[in-house]
This record gives structure tokens, C-alpha cells and sequence, in this order.
């Protein structure tokens, strides 16, 4: 048996260190719940960031996976397998419209495959938002609207203007009819989970739609059941080109999926575009399961319900440390009046919980959506110790 210490010093001299944080060696899990290697239990509030929608181990996914990989494991796109089939069918079902669908495998992925779309349209400007966050791969990093993250890739393709997020005036101004694309993310997730503002996405849809450029949804991160409906987009009634998938739809295998409405569906032609990857009957098999669970056991009203209970627990403590609490179903950033998220992570999984500071002042949690009451009783009741102990840990004038 491995401790702790001796997988993360494994981990330190094999692997290329991404983001430079202390991380928690896990081994086993279930449902919300992981044990590390040491033996102790944690109540997950990241949920693979924003990944594993039916949590770890769920059965369904279990034997979807066990099942397909059984049979046929991979037949690569020259071929058809039946579960990228179903999955495209019922994901077009869901969003209620005729499109088509590109399967790829990370959520960089399905935003690469917007950008061709975009190329395709023979214009090359582009629009994104700053402080938005698209992927890691050249094309998306050029859509990703944070410069730390860009600065050491310069220079990246494209020629795309970075605009305020939630601005509809900077909209307006820098969407032209040479503007092949504007990509927006419904809450910026990587950002803080910052919702848009209300009426921002039908702006945008409107602005659009007037210059003749595509609007592209960026879902990887709300897409999936997260915020209580199937997609973010759809609590607006705006409809967008294109949207990007990813993260949730696999239940914590990779998948990304571009789905692509009206004349952007035919931009792409034969030969353009591929991945030896995508669309794999494994992966997609799990993500039917995935989308068959929701739907089965009413987890849409479920995120709603419990994301509501945990946004309104995490307000009733009134603790000094939280300003308020932002974004929609089981997609929430607890704000902090100081930079101290990292300091909340950290004594969060003291306690025995998994929370993740995505930006110095932000908490994000977001949990598997079958995440039970037991679990959010359990974070509730612990987080004004946790945050008390931040406090205490902090130099009085620090807080102020
Ligand atoms: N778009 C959004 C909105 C995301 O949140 C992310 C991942 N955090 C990505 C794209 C990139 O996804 P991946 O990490 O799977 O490449």
C-alpha cells in the first residue's frame, strides 16, 4: 500500500507539474466521496472540476463502460460504432434543434473545432471576452481572455479582439461584419464563476446576428445539467451557432463534442477537420449514460434544489471573510473579501472536504450533481470553522 507521501513524490519526479499546487493523492472513491492514500475520506465539492457529473464509480457508467469495451473498444472514424450515433441524437434532442455534432476529446478540443468553423466562414476576426477561459491548446489560448496564460505562447494564431465580459457596448463596437465568431462562456467559470449579466447573451445573439457572425456558446463548464437545466443557454431562450461541450458529458472519461446549428452545421466539409479519437464508442457510451442518469433520476431539479440550499447556507453564515455567493445550480463561487481562497482549499481539506480556488479571491465548488443533502449539510455545518480558522490565520490588519 502507498501513503500519501510517497505518491506525491512519485508524482513530483515523473510528472510535468501544471499548475503548481499542493494536490491530494486519491485512490479510491464513490458517489461525492474519495479516499486518499492515507486513508481519509473526502466530501467532494470539485467534482473533477465540474467533470464527474454522476460522481465516481457510478454504476451506470460502470456497466455502460464495461459493456461497450466488451464488445467493440474503438474502430477509429473510418469506420461507424452505434454509441457516437446515439449520443449525437440525443444530445440534438436535448438542444431541441436540427445540428450536427463533432466528437473530440477535451474541451480545447471542441473549441478548436469551433474556431475552423469560424475560419470557414472566410472571415478571420474574432471576439471573446476578457478574463474568459477556452482551453490550452493554440487556437483556444487565443480565445482564452487572460494574458498570463497567452504571454509565454506568442504569439498565437488568430486575429481576435478581447472585449469586457458582460459590456454589451464593447460588444457592439467590436463585432463588425468581417467578425467571423464571437465566443462567450454563459458563466465564466475559470474566471470566478461570473455569470454574464442578464440580457448579455441576447445582446450578443442580436449583435450576431445583424453582422452575420457566429455566436459560439462555450458550455464545456455549465454545459451538461451543471446549472440545472440541460445547457446554461437554454434558461435564456437564445440560440446560439454553435456550442462547445466537454468536461460533464463523459462522467470523468474524456469527450468533447461542437455542435453546430443551421449553415454553420456545413461549414466544415469532408477532410477539413478530424481526430483519430473522437466519437469513440467507449467514451460516448458512458456519456449516454451519463445523460440517461440525469434524466432518470430527476437531477436537474436536484442541482437546482441543493444549489440553491448551498448558495443560501454559505450566505446564512454571514461570515467576515465571504462577500456574497455567484453563479447558478451546482456551479458556485463563494467571493472572499481578500485573496484567500487558496487558504480556504487548504483548510477546507483539512476538514475533510475538496473545494477548489480557481481565482486567488474565488472558492468554486462544483460538486457531482448527485451530490446528496448528508454531503451539503456536512459542508455547511463545517465552513464556518474553516473560515474562522482562515481568519486566524491571517495578520488582523491584513483582514481589516
Ligand atoms: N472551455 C471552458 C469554458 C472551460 O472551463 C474549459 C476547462 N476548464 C475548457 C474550455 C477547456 O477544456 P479542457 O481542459 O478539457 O481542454
Amino acid at each position: 500500500m502507498t501513503t500519501n507521501a510517497e505518491l506525491t513524490s512519485r508524482w513530483q519526479h515523473s510528472l510535468m507539474d501544471n499548475y503548481g499546487t499542493p494536490r491530494v493523492p486519491l485512490v479510491s472513491g464513490e458517489g461525492a466521496h474519495f479516499t486518499d492514500a492515507d486513508g481519509k475520506v473526502y466530501r467532494d465539492f470539485v467534482g473533477g472540476i465540474a467533470v464527474n457529473a454522476l460522481g465516481t464509480a457510478h454504476p451506470a457508467v460502470v456497466e455502460a463502460v464495461s459493456k461497450q469495451i466488451a464488445t467493440i473498444g474503438h474502430v477509429s472514424n473510418l469506420f461507424i460504432s452505434e454509441p457516437p450515433v446515439r449520443l449525437a441524437e440525443r444530445l440534438i434532442e436535448l438542444l431541441g434543434r436540427p445540428g450536427r455534432v463533432y466528437f473530440s476529446n477535451s474541451g480545447a478540443e471542441a473549441v478548436e473545432c469551433a474556431f475552423k468553423i469560424g475560419r470557414r466562414t472566410g472571415r478571420t476576426h474574432m471576439v471573446a471576452t476578457t478574463g474568459g477561459f477556452h482551453g490550452r491548446t493554440m487556437g483556444a489560448l487565443a480565445l482564452t481572455g487572460q494574458p498570463a496564460k497567452q504571454e509565454p505562447f506568442r504569439p498565437l494564431p488568430g486575429d481576435v479582439t478581447h472585449v469586457p465580459y458582460g459590456s454589451v457596448t464593447a460588444l457592439r463596437e467590436a463585432v463588425t461584419e468581417e467578425t467571423a465568431l464571437v465566443v462567450i462562456e454563459p458563466i465564466q467559470g475559470e474566471n470566478g464563476v461570473i455569470p454574464a449579466p442578464d440580457g448579455y447573451l441576447a445582446a450578443a445573439r442580436e449583435i450576431t446576428r445583424a453582422t452575420g457572425t457566429l455566436l459560439v456558446l462555450d458550455e464545456v463548464q455549465t454545459g451538461v445539467g451543471r446549472t440545472g437545466h440541460w445547457f446554461a443557454h437554454q434558461a435564456l431562450g437564445i440560440e446560439p451557432d454553435v456550442i462547445t461541450l466537454a468536461k460533464g458529458l463523459g462522467g470523468g472519461l474524456p469527450i468533447g463534442a461542437t455542435i453546430a446549428f443551421g449553415e454553420a452545421a456545413d461549414l466544415l466539409t469532408p477532410g477539413q477537420h478530424g481526430t483519430t479519437f473522437g466519437g469513440n464508442p467507449v467514451v460516448c457510451a458512458a456519456a449516454l449514460a451519463v445523460l440517461d442518469t440525469i434524466a432518470a433520476e430527476g437531477l436537474l431539479d436536484h442541482v437546482k434544489r441543493l444549489g440553491e440550499r448551498l448558495r443560501q447556507g454559505v450566505e446564512a453564515i454571514g461570515d467576515p471573510l465571504v462577500s456574497r455567493v455567484r453563479g447558478a445550480g451546482l456551479l458556485l463561487g463563494i467571493v472572499l473579501e481578500r485573496p484567500l481562497a487558496a487558504q480556504v482549499q487548504q483548510a477546507a481539506q483539512q476538514a475533510g472536504f475538496l473545494v477548489n480556488a480557481c481565482v486567488p479571491d474565488t472558492v468554486r465548488l462544483a460538486p457531482p450533481l448527485v451530490v446528496t443533502d448528508d454531503d451539503v449539510d456536512a459542508l455547511l455545518a463545517a465552513l464556518p470553522q474553516i473560515l474562522a480558522d482562515v481568519r486566524d490565520a491571517v495578520p488582523a490588519e491584513d483582514l481589516r
